[in-house]
């Protein structure tokens, strides 16, 4: 289905079909008045897609046509860029990107002041001034300015290697293979690898955003990465996604150890240096738990979403944070998901420990998680969460949370379901010591579901 999808995570959409020049250049008229309008600065970047600058030049045209001053920081990572908003004190961001989504989408993600995305209430107040055409645009001699600015890789990987031992990195040398998908990070991850003393082969180092292969990092897509690793005895592979803000480690063997141990192993090694608590999502791994548990640390758990995980890092002052799918949050780095801070991380943690990170992997208990997805109708997600809450309602040791869609949890695991935010569809998740119980609460929860939705896969 072809369809512009305006969520809190921004805007989505195909390339010569929903997304196009006109509906970009009124959300930058959109941004600009929900800022305040004339006399406000925005930052304004895009990932690799060849639709960036089309994309872009529209949204700045919105912009300054309101009276917005553009800091146009150009083909930049996603935490890049974030970094610039928040460093250069703008009043908000704008960053052209389809994260991990195919060539043919691109899309539009609008950034607080703090380089995070917008909360829910203020995505809302967008989408409605977009699709009201509520705008104030400007005179002539009140129109925005585009003041080009190129200080983004050296102030990110500066940040990133701020309270990094840097030395203990460099010293070892290490033999480092990374694939960035022809994406954002194509430019700025080598200067990091450079600092940090690594031998680099860099896999898809063209920033042409014509992916070598589908830019989301996991394990069918980064199979060249794995070969590349045992080829030539690197230490690590690294993949990143189109913006870079997503990163999967593979270990010394090739082996894709899976998106959610990003952010345990980085977890792991972080508070065992800083005290203090930890937030990430409803389904991301309980290896967090463990991890935390062993240094002492409290785990916070905020509803799905970025913005969300920041809003609870920054309520209980965590000293880290993230995603499962792949994103380390290192709030004195900057405020989202950051694939440079866990490569960085991931680099300190085998040069201080000396051990092999299949090693470090296996100190961390294993479970088995399963996610799938089933179609969502608009507005169904609420009869699918009372028909799986009946399902349960015989098990007086389940316990229920409907922060964020519905997560159940039981002495033999925890199961979620929820609606995506970008797609129409529902996300199930479930995560057990072993593949039996998981696929056992992910099957309760599909059953349940169709018994909805139909069986319309
Ligand atoms: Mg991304």
């Amino acid at each position: 289905m072809d369809r512009l999808m305006v969520s809190v995570s921004g805007v989505r959409g195909t390339v010569g079909g929903t997304l196009t020049p006109e509906v970009a250049c009124r959300f930058g008229c959109a941004f600009a008045t929900l800022l305040g309008g004339a006399g406000r600065t925005v930052t304004l970047a895009r990932d690799s897609r060849e639709s960036g600058p089309m994309i872009r030049n529209a949204v700045a045209a919105g912009l300054m046509a309101s009276g917005v001053d553009v800091v146009d920081l150009g083909l930049v990572t996603t935490p890049g860029a974030a970094l610039m908003t928040a460093r250069i004190g703008a009043d908000g961001g704008v960053i052209i990107t389809a994260s991990h989504n195919p060539r043919q989408y691109n899309g539009i993600k609008f950034l607080q002041p703090t380089g995070t995305s917008l909360t829910a209430d203020a995505a809302e107040k967008l989408r409605c001034l977009w699709a009201d055409e509520a705008f104030s645009l400007v005179g002539s001699e009140r129109q925005g300015r585009v003041i080009v600015n190129d200080e983004t890789h050296d102030a990110h990987v500066d940040a990133v290697c701020r309270d990094l031992d840097v030395d203990a990195v460099a010293k070892r040398r290490f033999r480092v293979v990374l694939d960035s998908v022809n994406g954002a990070g194509c430019a700025v991850t080598p200067l990091l690898m450079e600092r940090l003393g690594v031998d680099l082969l860099h896999l898809n180092a063209e920033p042409t955003g014509a992916f070598a292969h589908p830019p989301e990092p996991v394990a069918e897509n980064v199979t060249e990465l794995g070969e590349s690793v045992r080829a030539h005895g690197a230490a690590v592979g690294f993949a990143q996604d189109a913006d870079a803000d997503r990163l999967a480690v593979l270990d010394e063997s090739g082996t894709f150890i899976g998106e959610e141990y990003t952010l345990a192993l980085t977890a792991a090694h972080v508070l065992a240096r800083r005290k203090g608590k930890v937030a990430t999502n409803m389904v991301t791994s309980r290896m967090i738990d463990d991890v935390a548990a062993a240094t002492g640390a409290e785990v916070v758990r905020a509803p799905t979403g970025e913005a969300n995980v920041v809003q609870a890092m920054l309520e209980a002052g965590c000293v880290f944070g993230g995603e499962g799918g792949g994103g380390v949050i290192d709030p004195q780095v900057v405020l989202v998901r950051d694939s440079l801070v866990g490569i960085a991380r991931v680099l300190e943690y085998l040069a201080v420990t000396g051990e092999p990170l299949s090693a470090l992997v296996d100190r961390i208990p294993r479970y088995v998680m399963l996610k799938s997805k089933l179609p969502c109708p608009a507005g169904a997600i609420g009869d699918v969460i009372a028909a799986v809450r009946d399902r349960f309602a015989g098990r007086d040791d389940a316990t229920f949370n409907t922060d964020d869609g519905l997560r159940v949890d039981l002495p033999e695991g925890w199961v979620s379901v929820r609606a995506s935010n970008t797609e129409p569809i529902m996300r199930v998740t479930s995560e057990a010591p072993d593949k039996t119980a998981a696929t056992s609460l992910a099957e309760t929860v599909r059953e349940a579901a169709r018994g909805v939705v139909g069986d319309g896969e």
